[in-house]
């Protein structure tokens, strides 16, 4: 769920991570449209909507239990993995 910015309220599932730029991509979430130039082997131009990423800390995620934002930890799950959990019910997310 985004907590900031344009999109703030919206929630929707993340595509992809960017731990190296500290950014996520969500699904539906922050569009930007692009105009696209007809070039090389692609037939048309137009313009095209993409999801563009957004800063980690204007997200949250959202707990399908609590039915709410919440801040998560991480721990590790029968010794083996490091997983992320809701603080407040501790319900497991990485499964
Ligand atoms: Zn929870």
């Amino acid at each position: 769920m985004v907590v900031n910015g344009k999109e703030k309220g919206k929630s929707g599932r993340i595509l992809r991570v960017l731990p190296e730029k500290e950014k996520v991509i969500i699904e539906k979430i922050n569009f930007v449209k692009r105009h696209a130039r007809p070039h090389g082997k692609q037939r048309q131009g137009g313009i095209l909507e993409k999801e563009a990423p957004l800063h980690i800390s204007n997200v949250m995620l959202l707990c399908e239990k609590c039915n709410k934002p919440v801040r998560i930890g991480h721990r590790m799950v029968e010794g083996i993995k490091k997983a992320r959990y809701c603080r407040k019910c501790g319900e497991i997310f990485d499964k």
